[in-house]
């Protein structure tokens, strides 16, 4: 299975990632998470994509398709992936597909922007390792350490109001027309948000016949 998911920053796709990965034991590949992983380690490719991360930007294009390509090549992708966050752009789709990636579903989780301006608040992060919790919907067992690795959990600086709707301006200019790149491939499927994150995997496990 290569899945897409796609959907705006916020609309729970790294989530629904991670619980779906376990499920179809695919890997999840995260541009978010390898950019911040990157930045962390001050290599070429974080220094390059930090400046736009906090501005909400999107990194250009040459720099995740060589992202990209480079962690698909990995032996762990050859059974199939989910990618989260990526393709963003309709350069990044065709890249893919120039690259003989194609694509089984790319599943969008539709949400409304109020709906994130209000979620994106309570978002927590783990620098460390990149997992994802939320004060209310998806609270931490102890508040402030991540779950999974024990690390302090921050909220990023790209989740601040003013930075989450520039990321929602960009994503209806650049990403959203993906939908379309899609369903012209017949591969499009969408899933409506549902108030909680279990009632959402249901929705998604239904739509995709898992
Ligand atoms: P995310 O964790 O997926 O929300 O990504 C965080 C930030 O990393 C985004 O706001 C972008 O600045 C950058 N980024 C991640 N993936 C991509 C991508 N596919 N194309 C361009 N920029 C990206």
């Amino acid at each position: 299975m290569k899945l897409v998911l796609l959907g705006a920053p916020g609309a729970g796709k790294g989530t629904q990632a991670e619980i779906l990965c376990k499920k179809l034991n695919i890997p999840t590949i995260s541009t978010g998470n390898i950019l911040r992983a990157a930045v962390a380690n001050g290599t070429p490719v974080g220094l390059k994509a930090k400046e736009y991360m906090d501005k909400g930007a999107l990194v250009p294009d040459d720099v995740i398709i060589g992202v990209i390509k480079e962690r698909l090549a990995e032996p762990d992708c050859k059974n199939g992936f989910i990618l989260d966050g990526v393709p963003r752009t309709i350069p990044q789709a065709q890249a893919l597909e120039d690259g003989g990636v194609h694509i089984d579903c790319a599943l969008s989780i539709e949400i409304a922007d109020e709906t994130i301006i209000e979620r994106m608040s309570g978002r927590r992060t783990c620098p460390a390792c990149g997992a994802s919790f939320h004060v209310v919907s998806n609270p931490p067992r102890k508040q402030g350490v991540c779950d999974a690795c024990g690390g302090e959990l921050t909220i990023r600086k790209d989740d601040a109001p003013e930075t989450v709707k520039a990321r929602l301006v960009t994503y209806h200019r650049e990403t959203e027309p993906l939908k379309d790149f899609y369903a012209k491939r017949g591969v499009l499927k969408t899933v409506d948000n549902r108030p909680s994150i279990e009632a959402t995997t249901q929705a998604i496990c239904e739509t995709l016949g898992i």
